[in-house]
């Protein structure tokens, strides 16, 4: 019989079957044909520690014994709470207020109402536009494919996308041309710009391109000066993967609104935070109600996954996290090296426990041929890693080991000549 299930950036025709995971440990997956692959892009950029760490288990067991679920209108419960000191005490200066939702989409969304609606309880009601950096990625949901790469992902929803005003991505040599245009749209549209979203030092599905902490200061600085509203989306980069808990400390700068999911639970289970400064609490905070913060998804703070989150944060706390990140930013920075000069890779990059580099080929982009083939390469040779066109990027839990790394950066010199590309 055949699935009834449809999965996600998968096209069925040229993929019809799926690979079956029975379980996971450490920066491994466990078929049920009895296969060990190494999980290098820490399934889909989630999971931190590794998979099925205990302590995480351990929460979410004690957790779901005791508070499965509560709405969470005019309730509240100690994992939520819990869970809130420690991301403020964790997180840039200035974010006072923590938003629960489910998904990075849904933290990108929750910030945009934020902006939209502190901008229109404080009477600023022209400033609607939202500003956003070319190759941006900020989710699937009609409000994040907005903010987002316009492109063969979401050509055919076109019709249903709000307009925004896009900054180039800063290339290197180019990074002034970024805050020129930035600067040029404030005095195009005085008072009318309300945001401005940006992936901090990594853009992910764009095709982990990676720009200077420098530019991210200086943007920073611009909406500081004209009053816009600053977002950082953390999604990917939160949690260590930049080399900092987040990527914004890298250029020393609090941002306004932050973005957080992915890492937040360790890769366990699905949970977002929205944090902002309190000024956006407060332009909702009135005795009427037609002020309130309209946003909430069914599952807003579920008590297992804030549990489960809260002991991310304690490993975070109690366990040298820090210094595996440090040690797997050294390892990548060793392992890339080895393809300086190499005739069929280019555009070598780093940040952090991130690698990538481009196979050189003609036929480049998302839909290039030569991704689904390394894929099946990949795989065949025991290892997930999906390319973005013909870019190969590994970006792995914490735990993986250089014997892992050696093996796997191996497997991928080899691919064009096995390939024939
Ligand atoms: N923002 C960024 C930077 C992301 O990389 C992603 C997902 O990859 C998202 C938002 C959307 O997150 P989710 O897939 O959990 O909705």
């Amino acid at each position: 019989m055949t699935s009834p299930i449809w999965h996600p950036f998968t096209q069925h025709a040229l993929q019809p079957d799926m690979t079956r995971v029975e379980r996971a440990e450490g920066a491994y997956l466990f078929t049920n044909d009895g296969r060990r692959i190494v999980d290098a892009i820490s399934s889909w950029w989630v999971v931190t520690h590794g998979h099925c760490h205990p302590a995480l288990v351990d929460a979410a067991r004690e957790q779901g014994g005791k508070l499965d679920q509560v709405i969470f209108a005019g309730h509240t419960h100690e994992p939520a709470e819990r869970l809130g000191e420690a991301l403020i005490k964790l997180a840039p200066d200035g974010l006072d207020k923590v938003f629960y939702s489910d998904s990075g989409s849904t933290a990108v969304e929750v910030a945009l109402k934020m902006a939209l609606g502190y901008w229109h309880h404080m009477g600023e009601t022209r400033r609607q536009r939202i500003v956003v950096m070319e190759n941006g990625y900020h989710g699937d949901t009609i409000g994040t494919m907005s903010v987002g790469e316009r492109g063969v992902f979401n050509k055919p929803y076109a019709p249903l996308l709000f307009d925004v005003d896009v900054i180039p991505f800063p290339h290197p040599g180019k990074e002034s041309e970024t805050t020129h245009t930035f600067e040029r749209l404030l005095a195009e549209h005085p008072g009318e710009i309300a945001a401005l979203i940006v992936e901090p030092l990594v853009l992910g599905a764009g095709g982990m391109l990676m720009y200077k902490a420098d530019v991210l200061k200086d943007l920073k600085r611009i909406c500081e000066a004209h009053d816009v509203v600053f977002i950082a989306d953390e999604v990917m980069t939160g949690w260590g993967r930049t080399g900092t808990l987040f990527a914004c400390e890298q250029a020393g700068i609090a941002p306004d609104i932050l973005c957080t999911s992915k890492g937040l639970t360790g890769g366990f289970l699905p949970l977002a935070a929205t944090l902002c400064q309190q000024r956006f609490f407060d332009a909702h905070y009135s005795p009427d109600r037609s002020r309130m913060f309209f946003h909430s998804s069914s599952y807003t703070a579920n008590p297992i996954a804030c549990a489960v989150a809260f002991a991310n944060t304690e490993l975070w706390r109690t366990e040298p996290v820090q210094a595996r990140v440090d040690a797997l930013t050294v390892e990548q920075a060793r392992q890339i090296k080895k393809f300086d000069g190499h005739p069929r890779f280019e555009n070598l990059r780093q940040c952090g426990t991130i690698a990538a580099l481009d196979v050189k080929v003609a036929d480049q982009g998302y839909l290039s041929n030569i991704a689904p083939r390394l894929y099946q390469y990949f795989q065949d040779h025991g290892l997930l890693l999906r390319p973005l066109g013909n870019t190969v990027y590994v970006l792995p839990p914490y735990s993986i080991t250089s014997e892992d790394l050696d093996d796997l950066y191996h497997v991928l010199s080899n691919a064009p000549d096995v390939l024939g590309l």
